[in-house]
């Protein structure tokens, strides 16, 4: 390999396998598609690397059992807030098994949700370490994790039905989903589009704070009902479910470093998240 082929190989060079479509109909309830999606390999360049990092390890892990697999959501299956970010750290949770857990993103993260009220303890270090989120799951649009933390966007494309049925299982409850940096915004909002949730035109651009109100379009039978009852007592509610989005800053390493974003500014876009998604916080 030359040293400008990415890890894990280049995926648009010929002759690259191509990526197979995820198996994502086979999961039902949030259990099994977090069993389903440990078991994906659709991604030929992704499947490579995430098996690669667990062969050569970082030096200060030379001890762990690399999980090595795509990273499930983490969270409960009735959580009123998502909090999407980007994609397993390849010595994070691809070594752990837990998104965000084991890494300085995660280190950030789990401690603005602890100070919030969200999350059990403010560390998160393994799987088993007992950590516990309060009406918030976290979840990404990239199951597993790409070379300097850059997936393609064939990669993203062919691992959006996995995020398309997460959101679906959650959809009863979920009220807000707090999307962290650029590439989860524009993951997202096409997911939640073909999902019947009406967007902005043009569609609103991701901004630290930015805030965005979708309706549904889809009305279940209880939103029915009530439109009918509010359309005869003459009044004007739609009956309608609202989802709100929130734009925040992802706590990379160099957006903590350059402080582009402060622990002060991500504990107050997750109170605000948790707000609007009625979750009590601190
Ligand atoms: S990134 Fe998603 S679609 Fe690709 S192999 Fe991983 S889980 Fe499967």
């Amino acid at each position: 390999m030359s040293a400008s082929t990415p890890p894990g190989g280049d995926p648009a060079a010929p002759g690259f396998p191509a990526a197979t479509a995820p198996r994502v109909a086979t999961a039902a309830g949030l259990d099994g598609l977090d069993a389903a999606v440990s078991t994906c390999r659709a991604c030929p360049r992704l499947v490579a690397w995430r098996e690669e990092a667990a062969r050569t390890k970082r030096k200060a892990y030379l001890d762990w059992d690399y999980w090595a697999r795509p990273v499930p959501g983490f969270g409960p299956p009735d959580a009123a807030l998502a909090v999407v970010g980007l994609a397993p750290a390849a010595h994070g949770g691809n070594r752990t098994g837990r998104v965000f857990t084991g890494d300085p993103s995660g280190d950030a993260l789990f401690a603005a949700l602890y100070d919030t009220g969200l999350a059990s303890q403010p560390t998160a270090t393994h799987s088993g370490d007992g950590m516990e989120l309060y009406g918030v799951r976290i979840t990404m649009p990239v199951h597993c994790a790409p070379p300097a933390n850059r997936p393609t966007t064939a990669e993203r494309d062919t691992c959006r039905p996995w995020l398309a049925r997460e959101l679906e299982l959650l959809r009863p409850t979920l009220r807000t989903v707090l999307v962290l940096g650029g590439f989860a915004w524009q993951a997202l909002l096409p997911v939640l589009a073909e999902a019947g949730w009406r967007l902005p035109r043009p569609r609103p651009a991701f901004g630290h704070g930015t805030e965005v109100r979708l309706t549904d379009t889809r009305l279940t039978d209880a939103g029915r009902r009530r439109r009918s009852a509010e359309d005869a007592a003459g009044g004007r509610g739609s009956g309608r479910r609202e989802l709100r989005l929130v734009g925040g800053y992802h706590p990379s390493q160099r957006n903590m470093f350059t402080r582009t974003l402060t622990p002060d500014m991500l504990r107050d876009v997750l109170r605000r998240a948790a707000a609007t998604a009625g979750l009590p916080r601190r």
